[in-house]
């Protein structure tokens, strides 16, 4: 394949702007490749300038449950801008909205809109604080809950990948408020328990971990949290900015059949356009302003394009739960076959998988269910298989500390041609 265009494209940018990227992962450092830069994407499928064309399985780092510019939702959302892109004023989709994710997250009684998933964890959790009137928070080494100081922290995603987990510019005075356990290890945040307890306003989680890889919560982890938590009057919250909506309906939560306090939700909800949310327990949501005495605010949220967007997406996904079926198929399929791969090849690896979501980790050990395991991986090995990829038009995460998605917008003849590039990528490396 020819990178001309996007090479030179990478050149001029990062003159202009850091590293090149408005988000750190996309520089594609950790796999020591330049970055593709995109034209355009419909369904299952990615351009970039050079026209080269790929199978997408990042799907803009989860959101795209439906593939891109799924015809519904550009309908949508260019009705919506010829009525105006913001009023910064209530609107009567705002509360169609709220319905609907109320109805689709039980747990969630209200919900409130922001514009990113890092406002809707960093808002949880000074919402926590304020209902608790306690200043901790209990966080696991390797989730990534956005970039606001108190989880930059053994964060991980690109925190992780490119080495950075606990960033310079974040005060000792924030970091000290921060907790950090051991993801499936209930004895590690017992501890945490036991010594400070009282003062701990939160545990937040990614209930199946995303940005370490793929790692899914051992059994009765989840509900160890829930206990404990009830047990020293702390709040539970599911960072489900990756697994709402994806792992069913109800994300993680129904899937797993515990309820959190809080719900952190993200980019999903719309559909691409830059969107998140909170929500939780009527009681606890009361206590934002103006109802309540702890602030938070955004001009542009709620605004009209994302809710029209987001309206779509999740009506379709309500809708029509055949789709969660069709993305299980084809999601374990591909983990079939990339697994037969592995073995032909006599490489060793271990997938991760749940629902539509999955990692193949490059690793000597026999399963991944910790940060520590997955943080054993080859990602030199990972760097290669992902060049080999790209090279065969398969668009893998640049990084191996995250998910490949399968999207409704995938044809099963799509599985088979990425099982093929798999089969290919591995036999080189
Ligand atoms: N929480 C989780 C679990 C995430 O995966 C992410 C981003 N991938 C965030 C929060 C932050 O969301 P955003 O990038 O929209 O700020």
């Amino acid at each position: 394949m020819n990178y001309h265009n996007s090479i030179q494209a990478f050149e001029k940018a990062r003159q202009l702007i850091p590293g090149g990227v408005n988000s750190p992962v996309r520089a594609f450092k950790s796999v020591q490749a330049d970055p593709i830069f995109i034209k355009k994407a419909k369904g299952a499928r990615i351009w970039d300038i050079d026209d080269n064309e790929y199978l997408d399985f990042v799907a803009s780092w989860g959101p795209l449950i439906l593939g891109h510019a799924h015809d519904e939702i550009v309908e949508a959302v260019k009705e919506a801008a010829t009525l105006g892109t913001s009023y910064g004023a209530p609107t009567l989709i705002e509360t169609e909205m709220a319905e609907l994710i109320t109805a689709m997250v039980p747990s969630v009684q209200k919900v409130r809109m922001v514009n990113s998933g890092t406002e809707a964890t960093m808002s949880a959790l000074r919402l926590a604080r304020g209902f608790t009137g306690r200043d901790l928070v209990v966080k696991f080494a390797g989730c990534y809950h956005g970039h606001a100081d108190s989880f930059l922290i053994k964060a991980g995603s690109g925190a992780i990948t490119l080495g950075l987990p606990d960033s310079p510019g974040v005060t000792k005075a924030a970091a000290q408020n921060t907790l950090t356990a051991e993801f499936n290890n209930l004895e590690s945040v017992k501890k945490l328990f036991e010594e400070r307890g009282h003062d701990i306003a939160a545990v937040i989680l990614e209930p199946v971990a995303g940005n370490m890889g793929v790692v899914l919560p051992e059994p009765g982890f989840l509900k160890g949290l829930r206990e404990l938590t009830e047990q020293y009057g702390s709040l539970l919250i599911f960072d489900e900015v990756i697994t709402g909506f994806r792992l069913a309906p109800g994300g993680a939560q129904e899937r797993f059949g515990i309820e959190p306090d809080l719900t952190t939700l993200g980019k999903i909800i719309g559909g691409g356009l830059p969107v998140g949310a909170y929500g939780g327990k009527a009681e606890i949501m009361n206590q934002l302003a103006p109802e309540g005495p702890v602030y938070q605010a955004g001009t542009l949220s709620g605004n009209p394009l994302a809710m029209a967007a987001g309206k779509v997406m999740l009506k379709t996904l309500k809708d029509n739960p055949k789709i969660y079926a069709g993305l299980e198929r084809k999601a374990t399929n591909l983990e079939a076959g990339l697994s037969a791969n592995l073995d032909k090849k006599g490489i060793p690896g271990v997938i991760n998988r749940i629902g539509s979501m999955m990692t193949l980790f490059f690793t000597q050990e026999k399963e991944v269910k910790s940060f520590d395991q997955a943080m054993k991986s080859d990602t030199a090995r990972y760097a290669s298989y992902f060049k080999k990829s790209l090279e065969s038009g398969i668009y893998l995460a640049p990084s191996q500390f995250e998910c490949l998605f399968v999207s409704d917008a995938h044809t099963d003849d799509d599985i088979q041609c990425i099982i093929a590039a798999s089969e290919k990528a591995l036999k080189s490396l």
